[in-house]
């Protein structure tokens, strides 16, 4: 009765735990989600995983680290005994793109947006013993590219500079699924890769398109968190924009980094939702933005600083010019 009862909970949240040893000692935790009839989130220590599973075989999106492609390619047998014909990489952190050299070895091919491939291509060349060849996406495309796999079209699409410059979705347009790689942190303040081409500007962006092409109805699978709703992208965007606005009213108010990052009323309502116990925390969160004010801000500034200059030597001249008219 027991078992049966754990059993049958664990069907109606079509949620299946795996604990597995790799062969690198490490204990993998894994959850197998459904999130529609065939499309699944897997979870782990990385980025979130989407899969379809149907008769053509599986479509995979990000793979996570290497360390624990083993166990989740052991997790996607269990489900289906295809091949994993395609996947797609959302952008090229290590936390999604970890398992793609043992992914092509079995001949699966990998698409992504071609500044992923170019920044796989840069962190090769610095880790050259660390990451394979065959981790470089086969085929990539600037800016959209469709899939028809297992009954359904599936849209990929290019969201420029947003938490990487080569972010992608993808679109599962029967299933009504979509995942939006880590330009959506569902619940949490999110990272913003500034050193390879993010902003903050770039996400609300890619938010706002994300939402032209899903409906209300819409399950999204975010890059790190839980399944979202329409609603928790829309509540996101409103988060982005708020903090961004009082961050950059406190930066005219000629707030230093340290002082606006010590502002805990700015993010108050967000922080009392839990959205600072992430990965990025209120502090570095605030910083973030305000070193991305600064950025867009100070050609500007820069600007009105010779404005003010030029206006002070006019005023200087004009001053001599009116002294020495006064003497003749
Ligand atoms: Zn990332």
């Amino acid at each position: 009765m027991f078992t049966k009862l754990i059993f049958s909970t664990i069907l109606l949240f079509s949620v299946s735990i795996v604990f597995a040893q790799t062969d690198t000692g490490q204990k993998t935790n894994t959850k197998l989600i459904k999130v529609s009839n065939k499309i699944y989130m897997l979870q782990g220590n990385g980025g979130n995983i989407g899969l379809s599973f149907g008769d053509d075989g599986v479509f995979m999106i990000d793979d996570q680290f290497a360390d624990d492609i083993e166990q989740i390619q052991n997790d996607i047998k269990k489900k289906s005994d295809k091949p994993i014909r395609f996947l797609v990489n959302t952008h090229f952190h290590e936390d999604h793109t970890g398992g793609n050299a043992a992914l092509a070895k079995t001949g699966t091919v990998i698409f992504s947006q071609e500044n992923v491939r170019t920044r796989l291509q840069g962190l090769i060349r610095r880790e050259n013993k660390k990451i394979p060849q065959e981790a470089l996406p086969m085929v990539t495309f600037s800016e959209d590219l469709t899939f028809y796999f297992n009954g359904e079209k599936i849209y990929v699409f290019h969201i420029h500079n947003a938490h990487t410059d080569g972010d992608a979705m993808v679109y599962f347009t029967e299933s009504n699924v979509l995942h939006t790689g880590d330009v959506f942190f569902n619940g949490k303040y999110p990272f913003i890769d500034t050193e390879n081409g993010g902003s903050l500007k770039g996400c609300v962006d890619g938010l706002e398109k994300a939402m032209m092409v899903i409906n209300e109805d819409t399950k999204i699978i975010p890059g790190h968190g839980d399944v979202g709703t329409y609603s928790d992208l829309r509540k996101t965007i409103d988060m982005l924009g708020t903090i961004y606005k009082r961050v950059f009213t406190q930066y005219l108010n000629k707030k230093t980094e340290d002082e606006v990052a010590k502002m805990t009323d700015i993010t108050k309502e967000y922080d009392d939702q839990g959205y600072g116990e992430g990965f990025i925390k209120t502090e570095a969160f605030l910083r973030m933005i305000y070193k991305e004010v600064a950025k867009e801000r100070s050609p500007m500034d820069k600007n009105n600083e010779k404005n003010e200059k030029a206006r002070e030597k006019i005023e200087q001249m004009q001053k001599e010019y009116d002294k020495k008219n006064k003497k003749n």
